[in-house]
């Protein structure tokens, strides 16, 4: 966008130019991505729409490093079948957030592939990869706007043209916002709101809790529809209370969706189908729970520590 088509649009379609602004934001970054990665852009590849059986996530031989020279991730393989669940374990700065990032198309190899139903992810348009993976992390962002503003982000570009023959009703919109909303328990307290989605948020606006922030950011979720979660640190920020209340809309988010989870409890690497230990940037050890307490490694000894 040019400078003058910006000042246009900020004087006629703010709304429009808060989403605007948004996505080039996200082609921004994956684009930033792709500069750290050194392979060539392919132009777009594979179909928008994904059988669930030709879901599953791949990476294959990965490397990466944010910086030329420094390896962060080396040899990463690894196959996460649809709607089953990986937890990423290790110590700290292993690399667990960054092949998270990787997997939700944020960062391109340098080398290796990552893919999406035998889709390479670093060769799909931003507003594709987004549409099947979300990485849910610390960062609730809450824009300056209304409430209505910051859900209407996780829609496509194509469902909020609402003037065409094919568009969806602002009533029916806000109906699909507020079941979001209600999904994620935040329903109560949206609705005790005077201004309802009108309400503004962000600096300015009404103060949101981190928990309300955080509803905020799995209610936009819930409307993106991803079937692919990438879940970093999601409850560690909060008070006791605020992250039992948020794994309990969570469990809800997740339900019937892959997900890749970077687990720091106990109970997150045991409920999951697989889980994969990342020690200096590698792969050490990957199985189930009792595979990896048996085979008496570096899970098992982290297991034995979170035991007590
Ligand atoms: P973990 O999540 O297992 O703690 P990270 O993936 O955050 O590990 O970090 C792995 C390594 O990459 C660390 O050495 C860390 O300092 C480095 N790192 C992480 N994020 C960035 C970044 N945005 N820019 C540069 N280096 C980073
Ligand atoms: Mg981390």
């Amino acid at each position: 966008l040019t400078t003058g088509a910006l000042i246009a649009q900020m004087l006629v379609e703010p709304v429009g130019l808060i989403l605007r602004w948004y996505d080039e934001l996200q082609v921004a970054q994956v684009s930033l991505a792709r500069l750290v990665g050194v392979r060539d852009i392919e132009p777009d590849a594979g179909d928008t729409s994904l059988a669930p059986e030709g879901r599953d996530v791949e990476a294959d031989e990965v490397l990466f490093g944010y910086r030329e020279g420094v390896d962060v991730l080396r040899e990463v393989s690894l196959e996460v079948a649809p709607g089953t669940r990986l937890a990423l374990v290790g110590p700290s700065g292993a690399g667990k957030s960054t092949l998270g990032r990787l997997l939700a198309g944020i960062y391109a190899p340098r080398a290796g592939r990552i893919t999406l139903g035998g889709a390479e992810l670093s060769r799909m348009p931003a507003e594709r990869v987004r549409a099947h993976v979300a990485l849910v992390n610390q960062e609730h962002h809450v824009f300056v706007g209304s409430l209505r503003d910051n859900l209407l982000l996780a829609l496509p570009h194509s469902r909020l043209h609402t003037s065409g023959a094919v568009g969806t009703s602002a009533e029916a919109v806000d109906v699909e916002l507020w079941a979001a909303l209600n999904a994620v328990g935040a329903g109560g307290w949206a609705r005790a709101l005077d201004d309802g989605l009108d309400t503004e948020v962000g600096s300015g606006g009404l103060a949101l809790t981190p928990a309300q922030a955080q509803q905020i950011a799995l209610a936009r979720l819930v409307l993106a529809d991803p079937h692919t979660l990438v879940l970093d640190e999601a409850t560690s920020l909060l008070d006791p209370r605020a992250a039992r209340h948020l794994e309990r809309s969570l469990a809800r988010v997740l339900d019937g969706r892959t997900v890749v989870a970077i687990a720091h409890r106990l109970h997150t690497a045991q409920d999951a189908d697989v889980i994969a230990v990342v020690e200096n940037g590698r792969i050490s050890e990957l199985g189930s729970h009792d595979e990896l307490v048996a085979a008496d490694g570096a899970y098992a000894a982290l297991w034995r520590s979170w035991h007590g």
